[in-house]
């Protein structure tokens, strides 16, 4: 799949708008893509158990959308063959009281994957700078007034590109997925969530309420994925109206990151080989 049709490396020209929300590259339907999707996962699961066994990079993973967006989802299926020891998912729902009285990114930073395991954010500290804005919540911040005047955002905006930053010359390699839905396929699956009982739980006022949002959380998300996006933590636009076609974009943007980063199993020394073999010789004897 042409991936890089989805990725953001840069400021230049980043239009939100220019991003189809129903693109499929010209998949027709869930069935054209299910073979490839299920080879992708299988070599994920290879992949990740070589960079749990090597111990050395660990990765993350961002989804951030529009409520209804199929986040869940999609962290579920192409997860589903990976190791669960390997993989952590942190969800970041409003913050509790504790985590006010910390700077926004203590609780990510808690969060964050150990070398060789993969951390998946089901939102993250890019809500600091989407709800946050959009409602102007950190005018309620109990925090001196120079860190909350109207420049707040564009400040957190390069304070997460320097955070990535270091997480990569820590070794840790940031993949961000923005879940891209039309607000015509938002109002149909609210509406098939309150229809269909099984679902209605998943339903909440809230979102009707954040919905009438729509045309400022498109801003905030266009601004701060133009502001946050590089080379080494890109972001990846995924067209989201098509759950099938999303998950096997997902599933083909995750296998090239863990290709780059090409985890080994680790090779053992001479010595090592020399006790293996001696090992080897005393347990047989025992026989
Ligand atoms: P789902 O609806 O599929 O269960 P969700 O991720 O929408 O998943 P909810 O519990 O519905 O989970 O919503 C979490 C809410 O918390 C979202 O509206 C999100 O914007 C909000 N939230 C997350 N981080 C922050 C933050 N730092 N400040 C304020 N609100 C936040
Ligand atoms: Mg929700």
């Amino acid at each position: 799949m042409k991936i890089n049709k989805f990725k953001v490396t840069g400021s230049d020209g980043f239009k939100l708008s220019d991003f189809s929300t129903k693109d499929t590259l010209g998949f027709e339907s869930r069935e054209s893509v299910q073979e490839a999707l299920e080879k992708n996962i299988l070599e994920i699961a290879e992949l990740q158990s070589k960079l749990y066994a090597e111990g050395k990079t660990a990765v993350l993973i961002i989804f951030q959308a529009m409520d209804a967006a199929g986040k869940d989802g999609a962290i579920n299926h192409v997860m589903r063959g990976v190791n669960t020891q390997g993989v952590d998912v942190h969800s970041f729902k409003q913050p509790s009281a504790e985590e006010l009285s910390h700077d926004y990114l203590w609780r990510a930073v808690k969060a964050l994957p150990e070398r060789g395991k993969i951390g998946i954010f089901n939102r993250s500290y890019y809500e600091d700078v989407l709800i946050v804005k959009v409602h102007k919540l950190y005018e309620k911040l109990n925090v001196p007034d120079r860190c909350k005047d109207k420049d707040v955002i564009k400040r957190r905006y390069k304070q997460i590109k320097q955070f990535e930053d270091y997480l990569w010359e820590n070794g840790i390699v940031t993949v961000k997925f923005f879940l891209n839905i039309s607000k015509e396929t938002q109002r149909k699956r609210f509406l098939e969530r309150i229809d269909n009982k099984d679902k209605n739980w998943k339903f909440s006022d809230a979102d009707i309420k954040e919905r009438q949002f729509w045309d400022d959380y498109q801003e905030a998300y266009q601004s701060a994925i133009a502001a946050t996006s590089t080379e080494r933590s890109p972001w990846y636009i995924i067209p989201a109206d098509k759950k099938w076609f999303s998950r096997a974009l997902i599933s083909n943007v995750l296998l090239e990151v863990m290709r780059d980063i090409d985890p080994k199993y680790p090779t053992i020394s001479a010595k090592q080989e020399e006790m293996l073999k001696d090992s080897k010789k005393k347990l047989t004897k025992e026989e």
